[in-house]
């Protein structure tokens, strides 16, 4: 089947070790919601990120004493991480002079005469800047013009912020153009993506908990991804950051156009089901966070359509009563009480990723 998906040529720039555009993978980024002050707790919220597979990590600087422990958190961390400020060009320059790979500012908030600043110490110490063009913040002059949050205002904000830093001689930059409307985030991203190839930073801003943000964020992030904009992504979830990389990773999974950690197929149950499905799926979700292997499991609630509508799956099970046929590529392997299931399964799954590894 012809698929659309083709990704829009981008210049590349690098966050830390991590390639942003070009040709490189779609990034997965979070941002931790630990008061930034407090480094151990944002330290060990940040260790879960990477171990959840998040390749970049934001934290806010709301203010100085913030600004003043970044660098430590960087010391403490094995991923890019960027800072976060609004406004402050102070706050901005100590986090470049701590070694941030990055940067996420809008300079439009900060004064000509301090962006100057800002762009000579983030060119000297190599530091990315993401310039973040919210629909909450617009330059007032642009929403008088436009009425309001649109499209078409985020898009000109963002091109002029743009041109603001790439007529200071700046070029590692990446443009995000959030709004909590889908719509008009899709629209805002198109509209840029037409008139540069500056990478872009995907994001659904304030998108809810956890159901309404995979909504959102599938929906926002997804179109625009099957059009092949966006060069990184990140899912906003109100909750434990730790679910917006598995959201991220199943969007782009669901896309094919990363395949990273497991995907689990379940049956939605009916009548047929004899097993406790429910149960078994969130146990082995559970139990295979963090899981970076690109493998498929069926978790199926009766033998009757089981292993044949999974037959793709790497391995599975399919229920009877108070047992089950544990399958393998469609092919059943044995049959397996229902007190096993978790075990044996992960038992499989262990032995289908060592073999893939050594091949
Ligand atoms: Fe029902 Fe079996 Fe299909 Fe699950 S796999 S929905 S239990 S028929």
């Amino acid at each position: 089947m012809n698929r659309p998906f083709r990704r829009r040529k981008t210049k590349a720039l690098w966050v830390g070790n991590v390639q942003i555009g070009g040709d490189a993978p779609v990034a997965v980024q979070s941002m931790t919601c630990a008061d930034t002050r407090n480094v151990p707790e944002t330290v060990a919220q940040i260790e879960a990120l990477e171990n959840a597979g998040c390749e970049i990590v934001r934290v806010a600087v709301p203010d100085e004493a913030a600004a003043s422990v970044l660098g430590e958190i960087k010391k403490a961390i094995h991923i890019p991480i960027i800072a976060d400020i609004h406004f402050n060009a102070r706050y901005a320059l100590m986090a470049i002079e701590q070694h941030m790979d990055g940067i996420r500012i809008n300079p439009g908030n900060m004064g000509k005469e301090n962006i100057a600043d800002v762009v000579r110490a983030a060119r000297d110490y190599n530091t990315a800047i993401r310039v973040g063009i919210n629909a909450g913040s617009l330059e007032k002059p642009i929403l008088e013009k436009y009425g309001g949050p649109t499209a078409e205002a985020l898009a000109e904000s963002a091109l002029n912020n743009l041109a603001l830093l790439e007529d200071l001689g700046f070029d590692r930059i990446k443009l995000s153009l959030k709004s909590s409307h889908v719509p008009t985030m899709i629209d805002a991203y198109r509209i840029v993506a037409a008139k540069t190839d500056c990478p872009l930073h995907l994001g659904v801003t304030e998108a809810g908990t956890l159901v309404n943000s995979a909504i959102k964020s599938s929906i926002g992030m997804g179109v625009l991804l099957y059009e092949g904009i966006g060069d990184t992504i990140r899912v906003s979830v109100t909750g434990n950051p730790v679910s917006e990389v598995g959201l991220a990773y199943g969007i782009l999974r669901a896309l094919d156009i990363r395949r990273v950690g497991p995907d689990i197929i379940s049956c939605p149950t009916c009548g047929r089901c004899e097993i406790d499905l429910f149960s078994l799926v969130e146990r082995v979700e559970k139990a295979l966070v963090g899981m970076k292997d690109d493998l498929k499991i069926a978790l199926m609630g009766c033998v009757v359509n089981g292993p044949g509508e999974a037959a793709e799956a790497d391995v599975g099970i399919a229920g009877g009563r108070g047992a089950g046929l544990l399958f393998r590529k469609g092919n059943v392997i044995r049959k397996i009480k229902e007190e096993e299931f978790l075990e044996v399964l992960l038992e499989e799954i262990s032995e289908i990723t060592r073999n893939k590894r050594n091949i």
